[in-house]
């Protein structure tokens, strides 16, 4: 559908009542000029609190249970009443009922096994998104903008990852233009869930905590829209994070390729994996602010002018793990090897690798709170040598912080490295390792975790990040 416009409301756009009406005018409006298909987030903070639930039943704490239980229907039913006439209300209540009974029965099957398998936490998460495109759907028909909500389970088909599914894009493509199509063509706004599907067989999945902004460019590339809007509490991509850096600047254009890099280097805006599925049919986003209309947003195309560095994000719940040889008769790259393939095995994400060539020496950088699987399987995988010491200890040091500075076109920009150094210095912060990525796009710094804030400013401001092009 070439004039479809797919929009995505996070959690806090459809955070309560008021918020759900502002998110509907939206879609009243941006009906005016086609036809629309919005993707919506659980309500704020819902999708923690079903998962805390389920933590509780997992440790068999029956109280805690029934207490999340309760305010989760008592915030849904309040909205409602709020939300829609009184001569509405009564099927969404029941609606809303029937589905905290269904997270009820999950939770009391793990209650009762004092275990959470992975495909009922799948099928309990979506619940949130459920309850929420209920109450979207709800509010727009009440309201004049004929609406369904539909469960993105029926429509997104994915691998079996529970907790972190992948979509299988032409099953996906066929299903969307047979459910969905027809009630857009008809004039229908439809409401999808975020963040779940189901296998080819049927078994829900999830795409992964905040992969609303995931299925929303999913639905986008399955329906060939025009664009896709996704709509947030902040006014777009930012330079940097601007409480770190006060002068730090929404963009006006970011790229693809920066988009992606900046979201998996720690900004906020988008889920790291929504660009992907765009860039076939090159389909444009706009990071919008739904709670301030008049800000344009950020626009993420698939080409821009290159400009050198863009903007510079920084992470500091990570860890450099240090791995080094104690004999000559290790071979350092068949250990490199071993040893992402135990990483791998663990789930666990590489943010940045370096090595050195003389010692086989290398250093990688993970997040913190992958670093105990890490270990284990490092540990299990590196066994022999660590006992026989032809391996150092796996040295961890948790006290350091990631900037990673982004842009297109930074490649023909011979020196650029050297003043990013330069300006680290100057604050007399250490740089403790340094990679860039084959793409040029990124050059990812590891620094003293007390250095952090002083290295994030002084590269957007020798960078002049923020500032017009
Ligand atoms: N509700 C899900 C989460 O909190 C997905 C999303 O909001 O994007 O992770
Ligand atoms: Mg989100």
């Amino acid at each position: 559908m070439n004039d479809l416009l797919v929009m995505k409301f996070g959690g806090t756009s459809m955070g309560s009542a008021d918020r759900m009406r502002i998110a509907a005018q939206i879609c009243a409006d941006a009906q005016n000029r086609g036809p629309v298909a919005i993707v919506v987030s659980a309500m704020s903070k819902v999708t923690d609190l079903l998962l805390s639930t389920l933590r509780a039943a997992e440790e068999g704490d029956h109280d805690g249970v029934k207490e999340n239980i309760r305010i989760i229907e008592k915030r849904h039913a309040e909205t409602c009443r709020e939300l829609l006439p009184e001569n509405r209300r009564e099927s969404v209540l029941a609606s809303i009922h029937a589905l905290i009974e269904e997270f009820e029965r999950i939770s009391s099957g793990i209650l009762m096994l004092a275990e959470r398998p992975p495909r009922s936490v799948d099928e309990a998460l979506a619940i949130g998104e459920r309850l929420s495109a209920t109450l979207m759907a709800a509010c727009l028909d009440s309201s004049g903008t004929p609406s369904i909500a539909v469960n993105a389970r029926d429509v997104i088909v994915t691998d079996g990852i529970f907790g972190n599914a992948s979509p299988l894009m032409d099953l996906t493509r066929e299903r969307a233009s047979r459910l969905l199509a027809p009630k857009l063509e008809s004039g229908i706004l439809p409401v999808i869930t975020g963040f779940n599907g189901a296998t080819v067989d049927g078994k829900p999945t999830t795409l992964g905590r905040g992969g609303s902004d995931f299925s929303a460019s999913i639905l986008a590339s399955a329906l060939d829209a025009q664009e896709l809007w996704i709509w947030t509490d902040v006014d777009g991509i930012m330079s940097a994070d601007p409480r770190l850096v006060p002068d730090a600047a929404v963009l006006d254009v970011v790229t693809y390729r920066e988009a992606a890099e900046l979201a998996y280097n720690g900004a906020k805006v988008l889920h790291p994996r929504t660009i992907a599925p765009l860039v076939e049919k090159g389909i444009p986003v706009w990071s919008k602010n739904s709670f301030n209309l008049s800000a344009p947003g950020t626009k993420i195309v698939p080409h821009a002018e290159g400009s050198g560095p863009r903007a510079v994000t920084s992470m500091s719940n990570v860890a450099l793990i240090s791995i080094e040889p104690a004999s000559p008769a290790i071979q350092g790259t068949m250990l490199m090897g071993r040893v992402l393939e135990a990483l791998g095995r663990a789930n666990t994400e590489v943010l940045a690798f370096t090595s050195s060539s003389y010692r086989q020496s290398f250093c990688f950088l993970i997040r913190k709170d992958e670093v105990d699987a890490a270990l284990e399987s490092l540990k299990a995988e590196l066994s022999l040598e660590l006992a026989h010491e032809y391996v150092h200890p796996i040295e961890v040091d948790d006290n350091v912080g990631l900037l990673a500075v982004v842009g297109e076109g930074m490649a023909g920009h011979p020196g650029l490295a050297g003043r990013v150094f330069t300006a680290i210095s100057a604050e007399q912060v250490n740089i403790i390792a340094i990679a860039q990525g084959s793409s040029e796009l990124t050059i990812s710094i590891v620094v003293r975790r007390d250095g952090l804030e002083r290295a994030v400013k002084a590269v957007h401001a020798e960078c002049k990040m923020g500032t017009a092009a």
